[in-house]
């Protein structure tokens, strides 16, 4: 794999425009059995540990939103592009320290990955010195697996509330991960039930091996990486 600096080869820049277009088929295709249009699933590549060398390589192909799980790589790779592509969008999609919301706030125009009471104090604090929210996600850990970041099943519910009531409009969603093992589909369909019940629009869920059935039980993003971008080193 290429260093943080050294440009893609024709191939490697070529082999993600290709990627991209046939998972963009794919979104296509999944959406239409679901009854769905493609325009109703946003794809979120994820270009984490790949060079911002990959990223442009999306963008020229005309890939607007990207996802980061680390604050420190997303201020490295992102803030410089905008200015030549400003409908960029960036969404954090990592476990995210509270001393690290500041930054976050500062970079992100989404955080996927809102998860405790703790996080939430940071990122409205943060906000309210930077002037400005971004866009935010609650991610819920559907499986109640206890290694896993998210709020769990039975906290889903207040925590939803509490962040509606402190940050209004900007709370768009919910996010997922299901367990690696074990059909995902069921947790899909918790999500955007539980989304549904609290009138919130956004379901961010499904990554390169489930994303089809993630379109299937109503994903909104799909957070795609590998099948974009090759494997992580
Ligand atoms: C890495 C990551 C993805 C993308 O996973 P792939 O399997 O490479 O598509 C999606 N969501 C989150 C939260 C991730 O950390």
């Amino acid at each position: 794999m290429s260093s943080e600096h050294s440009p893609l080869s024709p191939e490697e820049t070529g082999r993600i425009g290709s990627a991209l277009h046939e998972v963009r088929e794919r979104i296509a295709a999944a959406a239409q059995a679901a009854g769905r249009s493609a325009e109703a699933v946003t794809l979120v590549a994820v270009s984490k540990f790949h060079p911002q060398e990959a990223v442009i390589a999306a963008l020229d192909a005309g890939q607007r939103v990207f996802g980061e799980n680390r604050v420190q790589e997303a201020a490295a790779k992102f803030p410089p592009l905008r200015e030549r592509w400003p409908d960029l969008r960036l969404h954090l999609i990592g476990g995210l320290q509270t001393n690290k919301a500041a930054e976050a706030v500062r970079i992100a125009d989404m955080i996927e990955s809102l998860d405790r009471p703790s996080l939430s104090d940071a990122i409205a604090k943060a906000a309210e010195k930077a002037g400005r929210v971004p866009d935010l996600l609650i991610e819920v850990n559907t499986g109640d697996e206890a290694q896993k970041a998210g709020v769990c099943r039975a906290e889903a519910d207040g925590f939803i509330r509490d962040c509606r009531a402190r940050f209004g409009a900007a709370l768009k969603g919910l996010m997922c991960i299901p367990p690696a093992d074990g059909n995902p589909a069921p947790h899909f369909s918790y999500l955007r039930t539980l989304a549904d019940r609290h009138g919130l629009p956004v379901c961010s869920m499904g990554m390169s091996a489930d994303y089809p059935a993630a379109i299937m039980a109503g994903a909104d993003y799909v957070r795609v990486g590998t099948a974009i971008f090759g494997q992580r080193s």
